[in-house]
């Protein structure tokens, strides 16, 4: 009972303590929501010396929370955008993957809707909504407050645009190859008119264009400039060089499917967003009347970079370097449009390098191919249990290939005489003695860890990591923590896991606020509920996160 009371009289105070106040006439009419997929905190530190440009402006004049985290495990495009925005941890809003298996072993994707058709995209491409996220959002607090108030989203992709709108926002855009932007009809029944002529441009003036990426700025002691020789699987390629110039499209070269992965993982990717976002707020006139507006946008080429070339190299410098000056003239035409605007940015998630160059770092790090390992554990499973092959666990394997919670398929259970229950330890067992292996737990476990609400998110046990991230409904029978470092297959750089470099990220609030770098620990379910303070409006259910200090920029 005294525990009680003492507990509550922390929140109780945590709440006070965490309040922000800023003046009626202060409060932005118009905010762009920035979310840069797998933008790590530690990229801003290892090449913010080189910045002059809109990602300078925002960590130099804004209110910068140095240690924000995403409290969960599944450190992923869809939980990580779906948390942002709702201000709940992913177990709650049902996006608790990228992917996961239904009850009867169907793979699900996040952003699957079998009911809707997408709209102007070619034969095959499956429409997409949020109709796999449970409550409310941002969005939808936003449309509460005032109906005509509106919330924009565009995203390099579905997952991004869909997961930071909620919904009652019909405007959500989201980048298709072949296509340029699309929707869905969960959304809207056609496109804008404007949006399918700026496809059209857009796609007219890359047709016989050559583009080449280049390094922008010379090479420098300060950062690495090795070469290495990685599998190119993941643009389409046999293998990849890693190192600038790339040749991305001759002159005369088709617009086919491996032009538009080479594209994505590319710097240009963004620029085209940001091309998309200033089009959309001139042809929505976002920013000029008197009603609330916000769009957010999701930059993705930072994660494909990542993903195809690691986060260390010449690639992820130039990328930054351009962003950075892309949304410097970005937050220009923002002020023009409206110079009170206020901006947010943080991330999804962040990202390690791959493991040969963390290992020059002297960073422990291993590769691994997902299905090879999970292969070696499902024939131990097979000899320990005497069952055919095809009767074994199942895997899960995040889009990053970290196979981080493991399916048991329920034929498995159905040929077996031994319950799940009695087999729970055996494969706990078997689980444990596989390579680069840390701890295992059942889904059970880490559902019953549930953290304190608000708890410092350094300081989260890693079965409370995955808690967060797990539901019955939806997460696998059991959850592996590997050895921190493991580059999955065999390309650049995954994510996914509960470590610090999965985890630490940006979250920066910048306009009429004082510029402060705050140390003290917040989480990724801070941003959502802060944004509607400033705006004075509240969410229409209980959150996970709290409301952060913004000190207005008078009290200076
Ligand atoms: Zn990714």
């Amino acid at each position: 009972m005294k525990q009680k009371t003492v507990k509550y009289l922390f929140h109780f105070f945590a709440s006070f303590i965490f309040c922000s106040f800023l003046q009626g006439s202060q409060k932005p009419r118009f905010v762009v929501v920035i979310v840069i997929d797998q933008f790590a905190y530690e990229l801003s530190t290892r090449y913010r010396s080189e910045w002059t440009g809109g990602l300078r402006t925002l960590f130099n004049e804004g209110v910068v929370f140095a240690e924000a985290y995403h409290s969960h495990a599944a450190t992923e495009t869809s939980p990580g955008h779906a948390t942002l925005m709702s201000g709940r941890h992913p177990y709650r809003t049902g996006i608790v993957s990228n992917n996961w298996f239904s009850s009867d072993f169907k793979s699900v994707n996040s952003t699957d809707d079998d009911y809707a058709t997408a709209l102007d995209v070619p034969a095959g491409v499956k429409a997409s909504s949020n109709g796999w996220f449970v409550g409310t959002s941002f969005g939808d607090w936003l449309v509460k407050h005032d109906p005509k108030a509106r919330l924009v989203t565009l995203g390099g992709k579905a997952r991004s645009a869909i997961f930071m709108a909620g919904s009652s926002n019909p405007d959500v855009y989201w980048f298709e190859p072949f296509v340029g932007f699309t929707t869905s009809t969960s959304y809207r029944l056609e496109l804008p008119e404007w949006l399918r002529e700026a496809n059209k441009d857009w796609l007219k003036s890359i047709e016989q264009q050559e583009i080449i990426w280049s390094a922008s700025k010379p090479k420098s002691s300060t950062f690495s400039d090795r070469t290495y020789l990685l599998d190119g699987n993941y643009l389409g390629q046999k293998t990849i060089k890693t190192g600038l110039p790339k040749m991305i499209k001759q002159d005369d070269a088709p617009l086919d499917r491996g032009f538009y992965q080479r594209f994505v993982a590319t710097p240009f990717y963004d620029d085209l967003l940001l091309q998309y976002a200033k089009k959309i707020i001139e042809e929505e006139k976002l920013g000029q009347g008197d009603h609330l507006n916000i769009l957010a946008v999701g930059l993705a080429a930072n994660d494909y970079i990542g993903h195809s070339y690691g986060t260390g190299g010449p690639e992820m410098r130039d990328q930054l370097l351009r962003l950075d000056r892309a949304l410097g003239s970005f937050i220009k035409f923002l002020q023009s449009r409206d110079p009170n605007v206020a901006i947010v940015l943080s991330s999804d998630h962040g990202a390690p390098d791959f493991s040969e160059r963390l290992n020059e770092k002297k960073f422990i790090s291993e590769r691994e191919q997902g299905s090879i390992w999970l292969q070696a554990v499902n024939k131990r499973v097979r000899k320990e249990l005497s069952k055919s092959e095809k009767n074994i666990v199942e895997p899960f394997l995040t889009i990053g290939g970290s196979p981080i919670d493991l399916y048991l398929n329920p034929m498995f259970l159905q040929g077996h005489t031994e319950s799940r229950q009695d087999l729970m330890p055996k494969l706990l067992k078997i689980l444990k003695e596989a390579p680069h292996v840390l701890e295992v737990y059942t889904r059970e476990e880490v559902i019953q860890a549930r953290p304190t609400p608000h708890k410092d998110p350094r300081t989260l046990t890693m079965v409370e990591r995955f808690s967060l991230s797990t539901n019955k409904e939806r997460s696998g029978d059991i959850f592996v923590r590997f050895k921190p470092y493991i580059t999955w297959g065999m390309g650049g750089s995954q994510h996914g896991t509960p470590e610090k470099y999965d985890r630490h990220v940006p979250l920066i609030f910048w306009g009429p606020w004082k510029h402060q770098v705050i140390s003290d620990a917040v989480e990724t379910v801070d941003l959502a509920p802060t944004l509607a303070h400033v705006l004075g409006i509240k969410p229409t259910e209980l959150v996970d996160g709290r409301v952060l200090t913004l000190l207005p920029k008078s009290k200076r």
